[in-house]
């Protein structure tokens, strides 16, 4: 596993990568018991495509792959941030870089949460999605346990905000799926020379 650091508008955020074999991940896929626990809890359940119950598992999708490239990245929530500024801000993070890799490296990148590329999403108008080239699924929609990943894969135990108790970490994770050779030091030297 790789690590690096960097800033970003004076902010300095720490990013983990590493690479793993694709049916090694698949016992960090719990599809059911996360269905339905977007069903229950989340408003974006059914109304967009990128989300359940939409979206694929993630081992059909990751069928034609034999790697994946994990990516974490945490930054600290400052004092008087919002925690969703800081969500935000590490979301489109990890989602710039894993884009840039994308076209570099010609792999497939799998999103940090719900598809945002329209305003309004096609599916709450009973239409097929406006961008199917662009859009793209996170893991934790594809149905895995990301809390779990993070662990046991990254050594960082994911912390949420909630009416008892602040974060003052947020984390973001995200991916990119390749056949062959594909070194973490590619992704850390794009990451590095990378300009926000
Ligand atoms: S690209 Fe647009 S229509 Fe397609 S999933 Fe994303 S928000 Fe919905």
């Amino acid at each position: 596993m790789k690590k690096i650091k960097f800033e970003k508008n004076g902010k300095i955020f720490t990013l983990k990568a590493i690479v793993c074999e694709n049916k090694d991940l698949i016992k960090f896929m719990n599809r059911d018991y996360f269905l339905k626990l977007c069903k229950n809890g989340c408003s974006n359940y059914n109304k967009n495509w990128s989300c359940p119950p939409n979206s694929p598992k993630f081992d059909e999708f990751s069928a034609d792959y034999t790697n994946s490239l994990l990516v974490e990245v945490t930054s600290e929530v400052r004092d008087k941030e919002d925690y969703m500024e800081a969500y935000i801000e590490n979301r489109s993070t990890l989602e710039a870089l894993l884009s840039k890799m994308q076209i570099d490296f010609e792999c497939l990148k799998t999103s940090c949460g719900t598809c945002n590329i329209c305003k309004r999403c096609a599916l709450l108008d009973n239409k097929n999605c406006y961008h199917p080239e662009e859009m793209r699924y996170s893991m934790e929609a594809m149905g895995m346990d990301l809390a779990k990943l993070s662990e046991e894969i990254f050594d960082h135990k994911l912390t949420w905000n909630s009416e008892n108790k602040k974060s003052n970490i947020c984390t973001s994770i995200g991916s990119i799926l390749f056949n062959g050779t594909f070194l973490e030091d590619d992704f850390c030297d794009l990451a590095r020379n990378y300009r926000f």
